[in-house]
């Protein structure tokens, strides 16, 4: 595994659920084709994508033509935006952002839907805004996945780099808010802290730690739980044909991990 090796939410994922997947995917980068997604499901994703873009434009200042929007459910999910008015504090806004934090041999990164940097009673905060157009999750689902625990650190750890030079931002100053179209009335607000950080940052350490560890290796483990193989392109590779094939259903919110693990190789 060289310096740059670069770890993100979806190769975390992957890492997680099976570390012969991630060999053969990341390190090996061994393509191999998935089976295609059904039309329903390249329909979800494509939607997720496009409500995305059109909020990115939005705070980016550009006029939204609801009109011009083609799609019928993206239209009402702008709808539905405009018409919850999520509370968003004052300050510096920055869409589709990405941070890097080096840890160990690997390059941690993120890339944010929204992060607004600012100032309240003489600290500086950060606060992280996730679009989600999939089916709600609970505040302790959240608070457990690897999206909200990676985002959170990469911003304690390398937030201060955005912010003016004499600026510091403590964890307890960062703050992550997911917005379900499905529940635009519910937005999920996670606020950071010192102890969450520490266990967050010692728990990577661990993960990064490993894969160096197991780099000296010719052939990674293979994850016990058979399931796991039944979305993985590599079942063939690994004689798990056995494992069958999962429902054509997917969560259009894991689009990251679903990028990098089942539709199609990711290139160096
Ligand atoms: S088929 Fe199963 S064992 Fe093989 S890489 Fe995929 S998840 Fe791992």
């Amino acid at each position: 595994m060289h310096d740059s090796f670069s770890l993100s939410r979806g190769k975390l994922a992957s890492f997680l659920t099976c570390q012969r997947q991630f060999q053969l995917r990341y390190v090996q980068r061994l393509p191999w084709p998935a089976a295609p997604l059904a039309e329903s499901a390249q329909e979800m994703l494509a939607r997720g994508q496009q409500f995305h873009q059109l909020l990115q434009r939005h705070f980016l200042g550009l006029e939204v033509v609801p009109a011009a929007v083609p799609d019928e459910t993206v239209r009402r999910w702008w709808s539905l935006f405009q018409q919850y008015r999520l509370a968003l504090p004052h300050g510096r806004f920055l869409t589709e952002i990405s941070l890097t934090v080096p840890l160990g041999g690997a390059l941690l990164n993120g890339r944010f839907d929204l992060l607004i940097l600012g100032e309240k009673d003489g600290a500086a905060f950060a606060h992280l805004f996730d679009w989600k157009t999939g089916k709600a999750r609970s505040e302790a689902a959240l608070r457990q996945d690897w999206q909200t625990r990676l985002y959170l650190a990469l911003l304690a750890e390398g937030g201060a780099a955005l912010l003016p030079p004499e600026q510091t931002l403590l964890p307890e100053q960062i703050a992550i808010t997911y917005w379900y179209v499905t529940e635009p009335d519910a937005p999920r607000t996670l606020h950071y802290n010192a102890a969450w950080h520490s266990q967050n940052w010692a728990e990577l350490t661990v993960l990064v730690t490993q894969m160096a560890a197991l780099d000296a290796q010719e052939a990674w483990p293979l994850t016990a739980d058979w399931s796991a193989c039944r979305d993985c392109a590599y079942q063939v590779y690994c004689g798990r044909q056995g494992a069958g094939r999962s429902p054509d259903s997917i969560d259009p919110d894991a689009e990251a991990i679903v990028t990098d693990t089942a539709m199609e190789p990711e290139l160096p």
